[in-house]
């Protein structure tokens, strides 16, 4: 693995500009506490990335969107382009988290879009995928999370998708407080490796990243990273907290 570690913390709508500044500095200035082999990326919300994008300059966290739209620029009111994120210094975007997958009824074609708009202007895509307990109960969730995976990246080059970080979050999982068990999690990443490795060849599958979300904790981090085909996080609630989210990057088995 090596290359392949990331640490990222999802803070969704949550903290006002103060407590997310707060939050910001905390991390930024606890750099020594996280794991240096990890990449540490943050999501915040939208209207503070340009002045954190600042605060960041001199340290290697990582700035992410939770969003982003599918055209550059027009007559499309309220939505951020991929371009102007990219003006503001980001380097990662999430693409078709649950919560907009439910909420914002975004589908396979629009999150198609959304990936191969961030890659034209080099932003790493994280595209989340993952199944809802009923899914997983009506024991149909391998091919379900297959079919989001191949319908969503499987136009992609082998040199655009090796650009892709992928995060499996079962929708079960997420600020529930109830994480998958690491067999459960290692299932569907070896799964999804396998997959893609079968369309695209091994090179390009063993070189990607593919994190685990879903109630990620230092408690339980060890043993879900320690997994073969688990190769960081994506954190919501524990991001909130420097301390926590600076124990999971150091959560890797040597
Ligand atoms: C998430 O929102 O991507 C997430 C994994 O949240 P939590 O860690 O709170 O379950």
């Amino acid at each position: 693995m090596n290359n392949r570690k990331i640490i990222a913390g999802n803070w969704k709508m949550n903290l006002d500009y103060n407590e997310s500044k707060e939050l910001i500095q905390n991390i930024a200035s606890s750099e020594d506490d996280f794991n240096s082999d990890a990449e540490v990326v943050v999501f915040p919300s939208m209207p503070f990335l340009s002045v954190f994008h600042e605060l960041l300059k001199d340290n290697n966290v990582r700035l992410g969107a939770q969003n982003c739209y599918v055209k550059n620029s027009g007559a499309f009111t309220g939505e951020t382009s991929p371009t102007q994120l990219k003006s503001l210094g980001v380097s990662y975007c999430l693409v078709g988290h649950s919560e907009r997958r439910d909420y914002f009824t975004e589908d396979y074609e629009l999150l198609a879009k959304k990936i191969k708009a961030l890659l034209e202007v080099n932003i790493t895509p994280v595209f989340c995928c993952g199944e809802k307990l009923q899914v997983r109960e009506s024991n149909v969730y391998k091919e379900f999370v297959m079919r989001q995976i191949e319908e969503s990246l499987f136009s992609l080059s082998p040199q655009d998708l090796s650009k892709v970080v992928i995060a499996y979050e079962p929708v079960w999982a997420i600020g529930t407080g109830k994480t998958a068990t690491a067999e459960q999690a290692q299932e569907i990443h070896h799964l999804i490796r396998n997959r893609i490795a079968k369309d695209f060849g091994e090179k390009t599958a063993n070189s990607m990243s593919i994190l685990y979300g879903g109630s990620m904790k230092p408690d339980n981090a060890r043993e879900l990273l320690a997994q073969k085909d688990i190769d960081g996080g994506l954190i919501g609630g524990a991001s909130l907290d420097a301390d926590m989210f600076a124990q999971i990057s150091t959560s890797y088995s040597e």
